[in-house]
């Protein structure tokens, strides 16, 4: 469905955004996948991803926060395919902390990876596809991005601001063939959930066991995790022709949660 396609994949070596690309390569698209972390690791994930798949894989080390190196990922990419006709922002960070103890550097790191750098890479790939008449913006915002929670203050505004930025740019792009969206995951078990149940408990004062199923799976109805293969499925769709009419959107994929 997607061979011939050329898709950027922001914070694609782990969780979210590894199943992702993992879920476009399936379907024949060439990737390039970003991250930060060990290089060994990241080209055993390029080259497996190429090795699995028969497509193009290209890697960028952009720091999400350095708006240089997200425009020479960008650069990389149309250069090394031609085209890109696919974005995904999908690179993101938590911090679980009361409001008034946030660290400013850490609200400052939140904002910038969690949105920040989708305004970065979305300026810079919309000429290219404006000029096919042809695009998929996919933004990974969050059931966050609905509702808020404590002790998130810098997320859920984040992920607020993606599901803003996603309905004026898909205004923007309504008549160039160019749809913007944004996936509304619940609680996936990923590195970045795994990391927050200690500080989580620790805020509340709870237990860790507490916290997966009083605060995570509490707040979803259908008191499971959802999957990274149930996220990406919905990326896919959003890539094919069949979602060409949705655009401006935050689909929820959260068991429920915002429902109630
Ligand atoms: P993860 O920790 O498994 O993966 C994060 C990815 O982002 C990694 O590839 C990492 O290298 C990359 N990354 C982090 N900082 C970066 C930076 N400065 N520059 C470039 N890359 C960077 O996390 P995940 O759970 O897969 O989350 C992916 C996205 O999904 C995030 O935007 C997150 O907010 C969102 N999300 C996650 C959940 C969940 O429950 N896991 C729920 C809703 C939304």
């Amino acid at each position: 469905m997607l061979k011939g396609k050329n898709a950027v994949i922001t914070g694609s070596t782990s969780g979210i955004g590894l199943g992702m690309a993992k879920a476009l390569a399936a379907q024949g698209a060439n990737l390039m996948i970003n991250g930060l972390g060990d290089p060994a690791e990241n080209e055993a994930i390029r080259a497996a991803l190429a090795a699995e798949f028969g497509v193009k894989v290209l890697f960028s080390g952009a720091n999400m926060l350095k708006p240089d190196e997200i425009e020479a990922m960008i650069t990389d990419a149309q250069e090394g395919f031609g085209s890109i006709d696919i974005l995904i922002n999908n690179a993101g960070i938590q911090f679980v902390s009361p409001v008034e103890e946030l660290p400013r550097e850490k609200w400052d790191a939140i904002i910038g990876i969690n949105l920040t750098s989708a305004f970065h890479t979305t300026k810079a790939v919309i000429p290219g596809m404006k000029a096919k008449g042809w695009g998929r913006i996919i933004n990974t915002a969050s059931a966050h991005a609905l509702v808020a929670s404590p002790y998130k203050s810098a997320y859920v505004a984040a992920k607020h601001g993606i599901a803003g930025l996603t309905k004026t740019v898909a205004l923007e792009m309504a008549e160039f063939g160019i749809t913007v969206n944004a996936i509304a995951p619940g609680y996936v078990w990923t590195p970045l959930v795994e990391k927050q149940v200690a500080d989580t408990a620790k805020a509340r004062g709870i237990s860790e066991e507490e916290v997966k199923q009083d605060v995570m799976l509490k707040a979803q109805p259908t008191k499971q995790f959802v999957t990274i293969e149930q996220v990406a499925a919905v990326a896919v769709f959003l890539c094919s022709d069949g979602a060409a009419s949705i655009t401006g959107s935050t689909l929820p994929v959260e068991g429920g949660w915002v429902a109630q």
